[in-house]
Parts: C-alpha cells; structure tokens; sequence
C-alpha cells in the first residue's frame, strides 16, 4: 500500500506565482499532489467553475460547514469567508496522495497548530520590485487595488519566518522543480515514518 500523504500548505504574497507554480507542479506530477478546492462566499470570477477554482457558497451555507466541523480551518479575507473542506484533505492523504492547500497565513497557522506535521512553503518573487513587475504584469488589478496587495505582502513579510521553507520563484521551471524536491525530502522525516520506525523497532529486538 501506497504511504500516507503529506500535508502541505503554500503561501506567499499575491502575485508571488502561487497559482503558476501549482498548475506547473500538477501538470508534471499529477500522480503525486492533490490540489485541494476550497469553500468561499466570494462570488465567481469570470471563467471560474463551481468545483474547479472554489466550491461557490451562500455565507448561509457556509455557516452549517462551521457549525457541522466540516472544515478544517476557515478565514475572513476581504469580507469573505474562505475556507478548507476536511473530505478532500482526508481521502486524498489516506490514499497517499500529497494535498496542496494554497491558502493565506492565517489559515496556515491554524492548519499548522490543528496538524504539527504539515509542511509550510512560502514563496516569494526575488524581490519586491519585481513583485510589483508581476502584479501590474498580470493586470488582473488595478493600481489601487495594486498598491493594497504591495501594502499586505510587507504585513504578511513579517511572519514569513514562521513557515518551514521558502520557495523563491525566479525562474520558474527551476522553482517548480525545487518544490518538489523539499516535498519528497520531507517524506523521509522521521515524523512521517513513525510506522516505519516502530516495525523496524520490532523486528530488532526479535518481537
Ligand atoms: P499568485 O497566484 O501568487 O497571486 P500568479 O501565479 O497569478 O501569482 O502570478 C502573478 C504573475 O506573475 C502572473 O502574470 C504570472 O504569469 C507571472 N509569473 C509567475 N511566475 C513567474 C516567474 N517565475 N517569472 C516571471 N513571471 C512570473
Ligand atoms: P482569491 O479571492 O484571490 O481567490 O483568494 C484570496 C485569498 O484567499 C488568497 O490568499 C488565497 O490563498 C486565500 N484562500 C483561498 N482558499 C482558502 C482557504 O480555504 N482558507 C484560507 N484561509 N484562505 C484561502
């Protein structure tokens, strides 16, 4: 049977390349990674689907998850809720699939106090110019808006050393193949191998 899964979160300032790195880290390991969908109050972007991006919810909806515990942590950001449904993570993982949340740091830290063992990633542009280049390259945004994501990412900076890794997202190809890399480390922790390491234990001793 194939090992359990890893956790593991993804952060990093808006515009850092999270969502390119995903798509590229899934297209070229699609066996190994799971992508989790998360449940949000926002309303749909144009081009989005119902179950792809987000599982799209009234806020009343979204209350029963809370009350019924059906998500394993949940943030406001920007007047909406978002949040991570536990029945994906936990089928995925047990099939031994890696789950991936991209979520904010909030979120992170309270995945990371619920479940010690996940694997935080930050990433990050090489520097804050070319974080700006990104943003207005994207022109999803516009300068006011901008200048918002700029002001949060020097916030969200100051707690980026409470995370496990930092991913810095130059070159992209070589970004992606770094990420995987400290993944695949990370199945050698001996906190992931605690199976491993009481059967060896036992056969040792001739139990
Ligand atoms: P995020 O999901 O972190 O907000 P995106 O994935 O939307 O960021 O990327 C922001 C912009 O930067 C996009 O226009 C994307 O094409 C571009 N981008 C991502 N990675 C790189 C890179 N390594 N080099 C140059 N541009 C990049
Ligand atoms: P957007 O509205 O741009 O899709 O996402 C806004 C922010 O919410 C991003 O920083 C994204 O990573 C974060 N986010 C998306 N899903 C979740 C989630 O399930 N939980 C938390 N805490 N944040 C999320």
């Amino acid at each position: 049977m194939r090992e359990r899964g890893i956790l593991i979160v993804v952060s990093g300032f808006s515009g850092a390349g999270k969502g390119t790195i995903m798509k590229e880290l899934i297209r070229k390991h699609s066996e190994d990674y799971a992508l989790s969908v998360s449940a949000t109050t926002r309303q749909p972007r144009e081009g989005e689907e119902n179950g792809r991006e987000y599982f799209f919810k009234t806020k009343e909806e979204f209350e029963k998850m809370i009350a019924k515990d059906e998500l394993i942590e949940y943030a406001k950001y920007v007047e909406n809720y978002y949040g991570t449904p536990k029945d994906y993570v936990e089928k995925h993982l047990a099939e031994g699939k890696d789950v991936i949340l991209e979520i904010e740091i909030q979120g992170a830290l309270k995945v990371k106090e619920k479940y010690p063992d996940t694997l935080l990633l930050f990433v990050t542009p090489p520097n804050a110019k070319e974080l700006k280049e990104r943003l207005v390259g994207r022109g999803t945004e516009t300068m006011e808006v901008i200048e918002s994501r700029m002001a949060r990412a020097a916030e969200e900076s100051e707690v980026m050393d409470k995370y496990d890794y930092l991913v810095i997202n130059d070159e992209l190809d070589k970004c992606v193949e770094e990420m995987h890399r400290i993944i695949r480390c990370e199945h050698r922790a001996c906190s992931h191998n605690a199976d491993f390491i009481e059967k060896i234990k036992k056969e040792l001793k001739g139990e």
